[in-house]
């Protein structure tokens, strides 16, 4: 049987390790990626990646040791204050703790890209899919925003919260959860800032108020991103110039008035503001199976971020190429890809339920909510 023409749109942690486990077994398989460049952006912070998550995919497309070397374990040290710095928790791991180390986006898409078996993957940067039209005589029709047109026998959907295939398959948007992320970052920190740089230490440091939350981790090269999250409207900030740092940065510390610890140095001390409002799928999002597209990760499931989504999308993306490859007769491909859909499906919406209860209870009206769930986490 000749191989099936894969495109995978979206060049992710999910697209990638698809693409990555694909080309390993031999598949060929073409990644669409809007960006121009591997760096064309920053890569953003950092990842935990579980044992039976996303390093299981590591490990199916046969680089869980180069993760070993570069993640780091003693990022999955987590230390909670009250809002007036008292400590509530000081965990550290165990020195041999590989549950879930740390790994910096940019380190993961670099271990995603390098080489395998002599030759690169196949991604085609600068490729911004606009739409996705199946059920074409020669196959699913993907356009380009550039005017420009592909052909292929599946085309998988691994392009994020907007995703522009998921269109093909459902009708279904991303909604605001009414919390907002407000990013900021802090470089040299063990350098410029080493008191800061020590109440983070070497893993996170969170402190949680009612409606309000902040968040810090460390990534590699002294580098510290910060989150800021509060329950707000969608317009939050509206009449506030974006551009004008120092505005944006007092209206933001007003939000946290009457926290007196030092942790609010960490946004006296940001460079820039990124807003980042929350946008969910439903949990359990489905669709009529459509033969020729499917969809995986954010795209398909968008959940709030606690440290599911990139392993999620990388498992599935693992697990939908061994499908992939295993299939040989007519029709055993969108048979192959129907079982894929029901088991991330099953998976993701066990996930969605948790990390949604998850954010009702970190940013929420009572603060020991939020520490009974790390402790909760911690026993299970
Ligand atoms: C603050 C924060 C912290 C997080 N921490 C964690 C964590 O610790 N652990 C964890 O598991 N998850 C975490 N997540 C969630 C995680 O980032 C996402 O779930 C994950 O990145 C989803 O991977 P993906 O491959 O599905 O999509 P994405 O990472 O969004 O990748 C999509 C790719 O598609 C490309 N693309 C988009 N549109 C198009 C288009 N039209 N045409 C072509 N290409 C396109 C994009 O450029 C991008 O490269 C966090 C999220 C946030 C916001």
């Amino acid at each position: 049987m000749r191989s099936r023409h894969i495109a995978v749109v979206g060049g992710g942690p999910g697209g990638l390790t698809l693409a990555r486990v694909l080309h390993r077994h031999g598949h060929p398989v073409t990644v669409l990626e809007r960006d121009p460049a591997p760096d064309a952006r920053p890569p953003g912070g950092t990842l935990d990646l579980q044992e039976g998550l996303g390093q299981r995919a590591l490990d199916k497309a046969g680089l869980l040791p180069e993760f070993r070397s570069l993640s780091r374990p003693e990022g999955q040290a987590m230390r909670i204050l009250d809002t007036d710095g008292t400590v509530l928790r000081d965990w550290r791991p165990r020195p041999e703790d590989r549950a879930n180390p740390e790994i910096d986006r940019g380190h993961l898409r670099d271990l995603l890209l390098g080489p395998c078996g002599g030759h690169p993957l196949d991604v085609r940067w600068g490729r911004k899919v606009t739409r996705v039209v199946p059920g074409t005589r020669d196959g699913v029709v993907v356009h380009f925003a550039d005017g420009r047109q592909g052909t292929y026998d599946l085309v998988v959907g691994a392009d994020g919260a907007w995703s522009r295939v998921r269109a093909a398959v459902s009708p279904v948007t991303p909604h605001y959860t009414g919390v907002t992320f407000v990013e900021t970052s802090l470089d040299d920190i063990d350098t410029r800032h080493p008191g800061l740089a020590r109440l983070v230490g070497d893993g996170s440091l969170a402190v949680y108020g009612v409606n309000r939350a902040l968040v810090a981790q460390r990534n590699s090269g002294g580098h510290i991103k910060v989150y800021a999250q509060f329950r707000a409207p969608l317009d939050w900030q509206a009449s506030v110039d974006r551009s004008d740092i120092d505005a944006v940065r007092s209206d933001l510390l007003a939000l946290f008035d009457g926290w007196s610890g030092p942790a609010l140095d960490l946004l006296r001390h940001g460079t820039a503001f990124l807003h980042r409002p929350l946008y969910v799928l439903p949990v359990s999002h489905t669709w009529t199976h459509v033969p020729g597209v499917t969809l995986l990760g954010d795209a398909a499931h968008l959940m709030p971020p606690l440290g599911a989504g990139a392993n999620l999308a990388m498992l599935e993306g693992a697990e939908l190429a061994e499908s992939i490859t295993t299939a040989s007769g007519p029709g055993e491909l969108d048979e192959a890809v129907r079982a894929f859909e029901e088991r991330m499906w099953a998976r993701a919406g066990r996930w969605a339920t948790i990390t949604t209860a998850g954010l009702e209870r970190l940013v929420g009206p009572d603060p020991a909510e939020a520490v009974a769930l790390f402790d909760e986490v911690q026993q299970s």
